[in-house]
Formats: structure tokens, C-alpha cells, sequence
């Protein structure tokens, strides 16, 4: 069985899909995305770079979040989960896959658009896992709309809290329980940089974040708290289906990247692995880019 660390060709390492049109109401489910995602299940071999730590990861039950929650589990964390409750079933699966390698999955499912739970949620992870060293903020809502007019302000309004606002209180709240070591990733996106016509309020979230990452980081960096930044281009994610992309835009997803392809969720963890570990000691601010190859600045 070939894993992350087997020479291969990025081209070819996962099929050039042609996701058919799909609609999923938000958020949508791993469990009934055509056709399904790699989160690593098979594949992800962990070599002990994160062991001992404890991470708690937001929308960590389907897509990137599911793929960094079994990396982290096979690298020796023990990770805390959240979702939305509609998100059960996906969530289950994954704290299934970090059981059977022997970690603690700790699943706290809940709505970050309300700010007592952000706040509550950290305590809660903190209980559960007797304490805490690695947050990512990785939770998103992405919802295409073809003109500004079109976006109420309720639908504004839920991006910026589930995109921006959530990552503000979680990470406010985590302080006080990390000591020096800790490490903060926060998941943006190559929006941040070429922004879609269609996601202007998503992509503005984005660019926001990179931002908030580089400013956090020199504030934090004396205190021994590392935080970066970890920018995916196309990954096949249930996203996507739950009104992220036009509908008519879903067979060619992903295929105007350099390697011609979309990127599989469990290609997106050895980035947040390596921004977690203290391999990265010396690595502060950064936005790394997991794009395909399309060009970040
Ligand atoms: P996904 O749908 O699998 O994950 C997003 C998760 O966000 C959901 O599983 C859900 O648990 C969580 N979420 C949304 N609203 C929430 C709320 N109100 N309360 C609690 N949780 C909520 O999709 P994904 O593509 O893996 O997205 C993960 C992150 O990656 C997001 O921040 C997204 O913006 C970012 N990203 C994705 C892509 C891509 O192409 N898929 C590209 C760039 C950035
Ligand atoms: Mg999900």
C-alpha cells in the first residue's frame, strides 16, 4: 500500500475526477459526496511528530478537517472534534479512524456562528483532552452567489461569523491554556488571493485571515505560540456541493490547476502536520500554499 511518503507522480497520484452536477443542503456530507474524497484513511502513515499533543480541530468531521484530524491521530495526537450536529454521521467515522490508531477522540459538535459556544467549546476540548497545544481554525462557509445584491445580510453575516468571528473567540479563549509550543493554523484560501466573481464575501473572509494570521503570530511569537496559515487551491470537499461553486461549474473542478487536477483532502495534511510539529520552530506568519500549483503571491 503506497502512503503520503511513496515517491509518485502529483499528476497522476489521484484520478483526474469529473464530479457530476450534485446539490447537498449546508452543510453537505462526506458520506453522500459523488464521487467520494481520500482523507487519508487508507494511505496517511504517521512517523511520531506529533506525540503527546492535543489538538482541537473545527469542522474536523468531513473534507480538510477530517484528513488533519486522522494525520494528527497517526502522528500520536489526541484530537477534539467539532462540527454541526447535522454532521453526525461523518463525524462518527472519523473518531472511529482516530480510535483504531489508538488516540482520543473527544467530538464536541455545536455552532460556531453562537459565541458563548465558541468560548464553551474551548473549555470543553481543554476538559476532554486534559488540556491543549494545537488549535486549528479550519471550519468555513463558503456559499456561491452570482451578484452583490443577492447577498442578504444574513448570508454576510454567517460567513463572517463561521469564517471570522468564530476563529477570533476560539483562539481568544485557547490562550490561556497554551503553554509555550503551542501552535495555531488557521485555514484560509488561495480566494485570499484571486478572488471567484461569486464569493466575494468568502473570499474577503480569506484574505482576512492570512492577515490576522501574520499579525497574531508577532504577537504571540514571545510567548512561544507559533501561528501560520494554510492556503488549499480546489480540493474535492463537501464544500463544494452545499452551494460553494455554481452548479454548472462542478465537472471542471479543479482542472485549470497547473496539475490538472483537484487536490484530494488528505494532500492538505502533511502542510498542517508540519505547521503543528516543532520541526517548524523557526516557521511564524506563514501562509503555505497547497494550490496545485496556481500561483500565490
Ligand atoms: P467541509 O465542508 O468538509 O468542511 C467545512 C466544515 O466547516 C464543515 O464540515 C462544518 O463542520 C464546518 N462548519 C461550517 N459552518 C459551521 C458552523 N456554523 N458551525 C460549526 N461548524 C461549521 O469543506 P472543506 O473544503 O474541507 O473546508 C475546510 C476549510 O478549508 C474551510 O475553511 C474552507 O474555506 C477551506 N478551503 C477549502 C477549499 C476547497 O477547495 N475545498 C479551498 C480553500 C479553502
Ligand atoms: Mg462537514
Amino acid at each position: 500500500m503506497s502512503d503520503q511518503l511513496t515517491f509518485t507522480n502529483p499528476v497522476t497520484r489521484f484520478p483526474d475526477i469529473s464530479p457530476p452536477k450534485q446539490d447537498q443542503p449546508e452543510p453537505g456530507l462526506d458520506a453522500e459526496l459523488i464521487p467520494g474524497t481520500d482523507r487519508g484513511e487508507k494511505s496517511y502513515r504517521g512517523t511520531g511528530r506529533l506525540e503527546g499533543r492535543r489538538a482541537l480541530i473545527t469542522g474536523a468531521d468531513s473534507g480538510i478537517g477530517a484528513a488533519v484530524a486522522i494525520a494528527f491521530a497517526r502522528e500520536g495526537a489526541d484530537v477534539a472534534l467539532n462540527y454541526l450536529p447535522q454532521e453526525e454521521e461523518d463525524a462518527q467515522h472519523i473518531a472511529g479512524v482516530i480510535r483504531e490508531a489508538g488516540r482520543t477522540a473527544v467530538l464536541l459538535p455545536g455552532d460556531l456562528t453562537d459565541a458563548d459556544f465558541c468560548r464553551r467549546l474551548v473549555e470543553d476540548a481543554v476538559e476532554g483532552l486534559g488540556g491543549l497545544d494545537a488549535l486549528v481554525n479550519n471550519a468555513g462557509r463558503q456559499i456561491a452567489v452570482e451578484s452583490l445584491e443577492e447577498i442578504d445580510d444574513q448570508q454576510w453575516e454567517d460567513t463572517y461569523a463561521v469564517n471570522i468571528h468564530a476563529m477570533f473567540r476560539i483562539t481568544q479563549a485557547a490562550l490561556k491554556h497554551l503553554p509555550a509550543g503551542s501552535t495555531i493554523v488557521n485555514s484560509t484560501s488561495i480566494q485570499a488571493y484571486q478572488p471567484s466573481p461569486t464569493l466575494v464575501d468568502y473570499a474577503s473572509t480569506k484574505a482576512a485571515i492570512n492577515n490576522f494570521t501574520k499579525g497574531l503570530a508577532q504577537q504571540l511569537a514571545p510567548r512561544g505560540i507559533r501561528v501560520n496559515a494554510v492556503a488549499p487551491g480546489p480540493i474535492w470537499t463537501p464544500l463544494q456541493v452545499s452551494d460553494g461553486q455554481p452548479k454548472e461549474a462542478l465537472p471542471e473542478f479543479g482542472k485549470s490547476t497547473p496539475l490538472g487536477r483537484a487536490g484530494q483532502p488528505t494532500e492538505l495534511a502533511p502542510a498542517y502536520v508540519f505547521l503543528t510539529s516543532s520541526e517548524s520552530s523557526y516557521v511564524l506568519g506563514e501562509t503555505l500554499a497547497v494550490t496545485g500549483g496556481s500561483p500565490t503571491p
